[in-house]
């Protein structure tokens, strides 16, 4: 090797080494628990301002309401934003803000948006790999983070934030008790925990405390759709943020906003009512396509359309042609482009990797599976995948 050679490989040792360690301090020493060490990705893939079309007349003094929705890409993701969106649809003065856990906006979101006639941003961002790896998993915080920092840019200070992810069920009614609040605002969330219910424990139409089954030393003991905050009351403060801690973001983002007990304002008749709850949707297990005979059929345009809308599996026929294909000596992603060419999928933006497992006995022909670099937020998720037993595909449009 040349000297000039050997003084780049140092360079570069070296450089790599002042990294690991540096960004190890940062971890160790620096910032607080549950703020990113790393540069969070965010995308902004669209916007409209626009009066609500769904409502006659909308009273533009009314303060705005920033929804922020997280979301992220799975088969049930268009049906919960559709129910969810068309719920939006009527009350006034709304600004939906949809944040996928993603690199990526899917393109039936921004259509649904562009439908649904209310002011709308459609932001990506994905969750940070090293908090995909942890054992509780901080859901939607990435994304929801990704929206807190465009309010801040772009909300009206007269406006209210609220969190309402994309699985809860809510009462219209909920909105017009919390457009006027002028710090922060909270009343009962029902479906929950312990209790099946998480309220505020309120005496004279103070909060008092929190009665909530899930504890776990927190001050402010609420899910995130029992509260909403004022935009100017945001703003005002100097740190906001939300920690990638699963189960303390909510806690955490209103200990950031400098919240006493006694500032709280109590929605819901002294929080007696259930206007929104913490409903969630079964997962819908993959299923296997067989397209064979259908080729000329309206089945094959419905399949593309699911596709595009989440995932689908490959049948069994599928997964023996992939397996011949490799034994045929194709690269992972000729194969897949064969298979893909034959069976039209043609918005299948996954890329499966086929290696021999490292320390199994039949290595080589048990294959691994990762996701593609268009999906990198499942990436980590899925366990080793034997070629014999449930193989799916993520396939996303
Ligand atoms: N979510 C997300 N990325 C994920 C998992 C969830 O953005 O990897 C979103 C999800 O769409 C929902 C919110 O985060 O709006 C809370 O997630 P989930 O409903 O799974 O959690 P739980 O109801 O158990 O709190
Ligand atoms: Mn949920």
């Amino acid at each position: 090797m040349s000297r000039q050679k050997r003084v780049i490989m140092a360079v570069i040792i070296f450089g790599s080494f002042i990294y690991i360690v540096l960004t190890q301090a940062v971890h160790i020493l620096g910032g607080a628990p549950g703020e990113p060490v790393h540069p969070e990705i965010r995308k902004f893939c669209s916007s409209a301002s626009r009066k609500n079309v769904n409502i006659e007349y909308e009273d533009s003094n009314l303060p705005v309401i920033y929804v922020v929705t997280p979301t992220y890409r799975r088969p049930e993701m268009v049906a919960e934003l559709t129910r969810l969106g068309q719920t939006l649809t009527m009350v006034k003065r709304i600004h939906w803000i949809v944040a996928e856990d993603s690199h990526t906006c899917s393109p039936p979101i921004t259509s649904l948006l562009d439908r649904l006639g209310l002011s709308y941003t459609h932001l990506a961002s994905p969750m940070p790999e090293v908090y995909r790896r942890e054992k509780y998993v901080p859901r939607g915080v990435s994304n929801r983070r990704a929206a807190l920092q465009w309010v801040q840019e772009n909300g009206e200070d007269t406006g209210v934030l609220y969190f309402l992810d994309d699985d809860n069920a809510i009462d219209i009614r909920l909105f017009n008790e919390m457009r006027l609040t002028q710090t922060v605002s909270m009343w009962p969330v029902g479906l929950i925990g312990e209790y099946t219910v998480s309220s505020p424990v309120v005496k004279g139409n103070q909060v008092v405390g929190f009665y909530d089954g899930w504890p776990a030393g927190r001050k402010f003991q609420v899910d995130m759709a029992g509260f909403a905050v004022n935009i100017g009351y945001l703003k005002k403060q100097k740190k906001v943020t939300m920690p990638y801690i699963a189960g303390h973001e909510e806690d955490g983002f209103l200990k950031s906003l400098n919240l006493n007990l006694k500032d709280i304002e109590v929605k819901a008749d002294g929080c007696t009512n259930i206007l929104v709850w913490h409903t969630r949707t079964a997962k819908n297990p993959s299923r296997t396509l067989r397209l064979a005979h259908h080729q000329a059929t309206n089945i094959k345009p419905l399949t593309d359309n699911m596709r595009k809308m989440g995932r689908l599996t490959m049948s069994a026929e599928q997964r023996t042609n992939l397996k011949f294909l490799v034994q045929l000596g194709k690269t992972p992603s000729e194969a897949l482009g064969m298979l893909q060419k034959v069976y039209g999928m043609r918005q299948c933006h996954a890329h499966v990797f086929l290696s021999g497992a490292r320390g199994s006995k039949r290595a080589g022909r048990t294959w691994k599976m990762t996701p593609g670099v268009e999906d990198p937020q499942r990436a980590g998720m899925r366990p080793m995948l034997s070629v014999s037993s449930r193989w799916c595909v993520t396939i996303v449009g």
